[in-house]
């Protein structure tokens, strides 16, 4: 069986994912990249139950190269963000904070200074129907200069080295938006300044927007002490 660490690596992560409130059923799907081949989760099958057998090797065309079972019907978003960016890995997820907030904003409010470990305020991608070209275009637009970005009354999508970080990043967007959310309900929250973040992206280690590479892609990835980071502080 190809690439069996990485199933193995997605079965482990998607089984967390009804627990952690990223997703109800078998909403989200997550992969993971080696070289010029992606694992991710198929369609239909219940987290629960998943096997590394069931988990689907594509290319980064999303053609199918191994698997019994079909890919993920967002293999284009996913495939499109290796494409993209420097990614390891994809988390895609439908948690109620970030989808309820997807509605509501164009972007996400710097409400905390963790926001820079996901590269800045977290931008809303426009709607466009699931598993369409259309939405991973939008979705890969919106990660510029960011690991996250949410969907518009769909989800949200993080990116990272491997996918412990892809999917620990899709956690700290949850939390911020349930943040945000709970903070509006209770008034106008103070917001951080351009000034403050850059000072949180100066403590976590210098990294962030402009710091990567020419090709843009990896502005928003972190280094993986800075995405162990947040979860001690
Ligand atoms: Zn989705």
């Amino acid at each position: 069986m190809r690439l069996r660490a990485e199933r193995e690596a997605v079965v482990a992560h998607a089984r967390r994912m009804a627990a952690d409130g990223l997703a109800v059923g078998t909403s989200g799907n997550l992969s993971t990249r080696a070289g010029d081949l992606v694992a991710i989760t198929p369609t239909g099958v219940p987290y629960d139950v998943l096997t590394a057998e069931d988990v689907v090797v594509v290319d980064l065309d999303g053609t199918p190269v191994e698997g019994r079972l079909r890919p993920s019907s967002e293999v284009p978003m996913h495939t499109a963000v290796y494409r993209g960016t420097d990614a390891g890995a994809v988390v895609h997820t439908h948690p109620v904070h970030a989808t309820a907030l997807s509605t509501l904003l164009d972007e996400l409010p710097p409400i905390h200074y963790m926001v820079v470990l996901l590269g800045g305020p977290v931008r809303v991608a426009p709607y466009a129907p699931y598993g369409t070209e259309e939405l991973a275009r939008l979705g890969v637009e919106g990660l510029a200069g960011r690991s996250a970005v949410l969907l518009a009354n769909h989800g949200a999508t993080t990116y990272g080295d491997d996918l412990a970080q892809a999917y620990e990043r899709g956690v700290l967007l949850e939390w911020l938006c349930r943040l945000y959310a709970q903070a509006r309900a209770l008034g106008e929250p103070r917001l951080l300044d351009a000034e403050q973040l850059e000072r949180a992206r100066v403590a976590f280690g210098g990294y962030g927007q402009g710091g990567g590479s020419a090709g843009g892609g990896s502005a928003g990835g972190g280094s993986a002490n800075a995405g162990g980071a947040w979860g001690s502080r």
